[in-house]
């Protein structure tokens, strides 16, 4: 490792949403739609992952790294473009399996996991659901555009 210091996003040259961190949401994501009320939402896990509609206190984000899937990091930010938590306590450490790298569909049958790329529910090895705990947290730089 090289020892240097995690970039902010701005030094990073990432986009950070304006205004007030938005809510968090216990599916792990901060809010980046709402219902049809008008009440924050996680658009990207409504309907698959739970917590998609609740909001949550806002989780400790010292010292933590956040990473794109392209491979670009810096400082973990609540205003960072569809940001995920995924830190102690988050909804990504405690129901995606460590083995599979999937969410289960439940914990006693272990053969249909959630596959979030096909977006929907596969057949996978039965295994014990095992927890992968803590990792980087997730966001979108914008490499593939913003459509
Ligand atoms: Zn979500
Ligand atoms: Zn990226
Ligand atoms: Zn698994």
């Amino acid at each position: 490792m090289s020892g240097t210091r995690e970039r902010t996003a701005r030094q990073a040259g990432i986009p950070m949403r304006p205004g007030p961190s938005p809510a968090q949401m216990a599916c792990g994501h901060t809010a980046n739609g709402r219902t049809p009320e008008g009440l924050p939402a996680c658009a990207i896990c409504i309907g698959i992952v739970g917590g998609a509609q609740e909001v949550v206190a806002s989780p400790d984000l010292t010292l933590r790294l956040a990473r794109c899937l392209c491979g670009k990091e810096c400082e973990s930010d609540d205003r960072l473009p569809f940001f995920e938590y995924r830190g102690p306590g988050s909804s990504a450490a405690n129901e995606v399996c460590k083995v599979c790298e999937f969410r289960h569909r439940n914990e006693t049958f272990a053969a249909e996991l959630f596959d979030p790329k096909k977006r929907r529910w596969v057949t996978g090895p039965v295994h014990d659901f095992e927890p992968i705990g803590d990792r980087p947290d997730l966001f979108y730089c914008g490499h593939d555009g913003w459509n």
